[in-house]
């Protein structure tokens, strides 16, 4: 088995750590499309302020913590297609290289629509 986790943040850095609590033999991947996981969004306005005086400080755990615990996290890249019934997954490859991964046999339903169709997004940009 296999998990797969699209986003790094709270949610996603959680849902890995307790992945791993609950099961020491699954494989589990984590995507996150920015640089950064596990750090407290909450803590940003006190960043800009001066009152946390480095980026680093918000950031909570990171990619080799993680690994450590066996959790393979690919930050930098973007999860652009879940297909639940054949289990594949679609991911791209946002660094330099621009490459388009695919893999598959390892999806779980999450049983929503958890991963919007990011060619199509126009949102505010997270920069
Ligand atoms: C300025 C600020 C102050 C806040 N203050 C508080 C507070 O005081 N108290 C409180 O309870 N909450 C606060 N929040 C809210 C809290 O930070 C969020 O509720 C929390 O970050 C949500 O975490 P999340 O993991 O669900 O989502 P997010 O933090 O949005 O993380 C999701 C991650 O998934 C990535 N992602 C999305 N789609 C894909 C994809 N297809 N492929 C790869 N990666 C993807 C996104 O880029 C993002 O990095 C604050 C938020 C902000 C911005």
């Amino acid at each position: 088995m296999h998990l797969v986790i699209v986003g790094g943040v709270a949610a996603g850095a959680k849902a890995a750590a307790r992945a791993r609590r609950f099961n020491q033999a699954i494989g589990i991947t984590l995507y996150q499309e920015e640089a950064e996981i596990s750090y407290t969004a909450c803590g940003q306005p006190y960043y800009l302020s001066g009152l946390v005086p480095t980026r680093d400080a918000l950031i909570i755990r990171n990619p080799a913590e993680f690994a450590a615990e066996g959790i393979t996290v690919r930050v930098r890249h973007c999860v652009t297609d879940l297909n639940t019934r054949d289990r594949v997954l679609e991911v791209e490859d946002l660094g330099p290289d621009r490459r388009r991964v695919e893999q598959g046999g390892c999806a779980g339903d999450t049983g929503n629509a958890a991963v919007p169709d990011r060619r199509r997004h126009d949102g505010p940009s997270r920069d």
